[in-house]
């Protein structure tokens, strides 16, 4: 990567966009090494992607997929009504902000809204998000910012925060992208729009917090204007990032510390495998953006650096649940480390476009790990609450149970329709993960052709093969709470084109049969297989993806267990009170606090090696028809027996000075407690079932 930090080879801002305003006749018609294939795919072509989504509109949810999409459109529809800040008009002409956080929450919410419209053709709630997107776009301030005057550069240090402008911006996107254009949408017009924003802005975008993450919208807006002014801006832009978190990290070597908020962004540590001391989402949004250089200048160091980012997540901050620690630093990973709900919503979303990079399907493993069990382990079956914070042990979910050291007694446990409160955090952010799943789900891959990157019940339409021909492929199946999926293609007349799908890294031993037989496939390359032929309407691709049980250990004696991309838990049952705070929740969306009524005070002991033997696969006779259930995860006709013994005394903590107020325990060291001389056996569930859960178990002797 250009790190260029020698001076003579910058030049500063004021120069930079001289030059822009001079050459802007000449730059403005450069075109760009795109491979189109067509008006659809030209939304979404980004040039060196190795795999490409497809705009809003090409992909449907079916199935158990829609059903939670729906479930998800109520609290999202009832949110403005119910819930400061996203009861007032930021981004429609309010302007009395306390502070940012309004705009970023309310940005949160316009985006997911736009997305989850956009799939369920859900006119109420697209009306609310078109308010606040179509005032901002028709209320530029004269030099073309398009946001807030709160948040306009004015000079010297106060203002110019475009993190909230970006989030805005990713609305902006799906909706110019969507296919058919919705009413009133003109993609040109929005990106002229956004065009003229960014070249004419004077805000830092290099100076260490996450305005460096509007490099996203800006390439965005080079793909569609042709302008590469814009390229070369977000390029600037990144090195001079780059170069400033250098800095930082030298400085902060020499004080012996590095909790500077971004000098873990430096490449030196990036690139050094060790834990990384940052804030969960700034890591997750920050670190993707040169993944998404990557996408669009083909330059290997980018990626490399975007890969080293994550990896470091992978090596040490990984919780059971696919998402990594995050209170709302990264951290540790015990039973009790929790991550923000936030950080489920980002880091899927870094992860895609990590995906479309690499063309690599373990990205969509990660994603998948993520949504199966981190969204609906935090989320309420019926969506009317949500955590701010969630953690694998949670035995009690009250306004005073956290028990995040920092802070213990808080409120970030309880399962509220804005947990954060004053800060809107999470409550925003939660309506982007699933309709984001949704819209991966399919992408087009080399040779123009269509692969299978998320799992789930989905019909896509789409051009293919070298005559671009029109292709719909249903996808059915109750998977992750089956093994089978099948693929029907449709199409007018044959259709010649590469179907790829995505064989997860759990499974050893997958099986593809096309119109019943066995199909003879190279094994999985970067993740995938490759189906090469010509379908005819009507040809079904049965894909099998055997699960098997594994376990994994986890810090102070902690065991763990899965079984392909689920996570199982022990389910404990919860007696749910609720309540309704003024501003905050409503009689139909209260908030929520569980307390725990059966046991939980069980260790496992078990051999990994014999784990398949000694955990028993429960299937239900007749597997659940899932197809209509919005919460499939408390349906799930797989659980897991294992065998558990009690560890008596092990108990929830209680505050010395208030015997009312308990906590979740960490991990007990067996040997100072007494284990029951009875062996017992336990049904465990999906995580995303189990609302209070034990999910890292203590490990007892076999
Ligand atoms: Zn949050």
């Amino acid at each position: 990567m250009n790190h260029g930090s020698s001076e003579s080879k910058r030049i500063n801002r004021r120069e930079f966009m001289s030059g822009v305003a001079i050459g802007s006749t000449l730059l403005a018609t450069a075109s760009l090494p795109c491979v189109l294939y067509g008006a659809e795919e030209q939304a979404t072509s980004r040039p060196y992607a190795a795999l490409r989504s497809l705009p809003p509109g090409a992909i449907q949810p079916q199935g158990w997929v829609r059903a939670h999409l729906e479930s998800q459109a109520k609290l999202t529809a009832a949110l403005p009504e119910i819930s400061y800040p996203f009861n007032v008009p930021y981004w429609e002409g309010a302007e009395d902000a306390k502070s940012w956080f309004q705009w970023e929450q309310r940005a949160y919410w316009i985006d997911g809204a736009t997305r989850l419209s956009l799939l369920l053709d859900e006119p109420a709630i697209m009306t609310k998000a078109r308010a606040a997107i179509d005032y901002t776009l028709s209320h530029p301030s004269p030099s073309g910012y398009l946001g807030p005057q709160y948040l306009e550069y004015v000079g010297g240090a106060a203002g110019a925060n475009r993190w909230p402008n970006n989030i805005l911006f990713r609305s902006f996107m799906a909706l110019a992208d969507a296919q058919p254009a919705p009413n009133g949408i003109n993609s040109g017009v929005i990106a002229g729009a956004l065009q003229k924003h960014f070249l004419n802005d004077k805000a830092p975008y290099s100076n260490g917090g996450r305005n460096i993450t509007n490099i996203e919208p800006l390439l965005w807006c080079y793909e569609r204007t042709g302008d590469r002014k814009l390229l070369a801006l977000a390029e600037k832009w990144w090195t001079d990032y780059i170069d400033a978190a250098t800095e930082a990290e030298v400085g902060a070597e020499k004080q012996g510390a590095r909790r500077h908020p971004y000098s873990d962004m430096a490449p030196s540590r990036i690139f050094s495998n060790t834990p990384a001391t940052a804030h969960g989402v700034s890591y997750a949004e920050q670190t993707k953006q040169p993944a998404i250089l990557y996408l669009y200048t083909g330059k290997q160091e980018y990626l490399k650096y975007a890969v080293a980012a994550q990896q470091r997540i992978f090596n040490f901050h990984m919780l059971i649940d696919g998402i990594p620690s995050s209170s709302e630093g990264l951290a540790g990973t015990t039973a009790l480390d929790e991550h923000e709900t936030c950080d489920i919503s980002d880091y899927t979303w870094s992860w895609s476009y990590l995906l479309m990079a690499t063309g690599d399907g373990s990205w969509g493993d990660h994603i998948e790990r993520a949504c199966f069990n981190a969204h609906p382990g935090s989320t309420r079956d019926d969506w009317k609450g949500i955590q701010y914070y969630s953690s694998p042990n949670q035995f009690i979910a009250t306004l005073n149970s956290d028990h995040w050291k920092p802070r213990p007694g808080d409120r970030r446990l309880a399962y509220q329709p804005t947990p954060a409160q004053y800060i809107g955090c999470c409550g925003g952010n939660k309506h982007r993960c699933f309709p984001n799943y949704v819209l991966n789900m399919w992408m087009k891959s080399s040779g123009n052709g269509l692969a299978a990157t998320l799992y789930g019940p989905s019909k896509v339409s789409t051009k293919v093969g070298p005559q671009n021909q029109d292709v719909e492929i249903v996808e059915s199946t109750n998977y992750p709470f089956d093994e089978e999926i099948q693929f029907e293609i449709r199409s007018s007349r044959p259709a010649e084109f590469p179907l790829s799908l995505r064989i997860p890294g759990w499974c050893d031993n997958p099986r593809i049969r096309v119109n019943g037989s066995s199909a003879g496939v190279s094994p999985p390359r970067k993740g995938f297989v490759v189906l090469r032929r010509t379908f005819k309407s009507g040809d079904v691709v049965t894909l099998n993806l055997p699960m098997n049980v594994s376990t994994s250990n986890w810090p102070n004696n902690g065991v763990a267990i899965e079984r392909g991309p689920l996570v199982y838990a022990l389910a404990i049952q919860p007696t749910w009170s609720s309540l309704v705070e003024a501003a905050y929740s409503s009689a139909e969306f209260p908030t929520w606090e569980a307390r725990p009524t059966g046991d939980w005070n069980y260790g496992v002991a078990l051999d990994a090696a014999r784990a398949a033997d000694q955990v028993q696969v429960k299937k239900a006779s007749v597997a659940a028809n899932l197809a209509t259930n919005s919460w499939p995860w408390s349906s799930s006709p797989v659980s897991l027996s294992v065998p558990v013994r009690k560890i008596v005394g092990w108990e929830l903590q209680t505050n010395p000075g208030n015997p009312a107020q308990k906590f979740t325990p960490p991990l007990p060291d067996p040997t100072q407690y007494k284990i029951s001389d009875t062996a017992e056996r336990l049904s465990l569930v999906p995580y995303g079932a189990a609302k209070l859960r034990l999910s890292i178990f203590p490990k007892l002797k076999s």
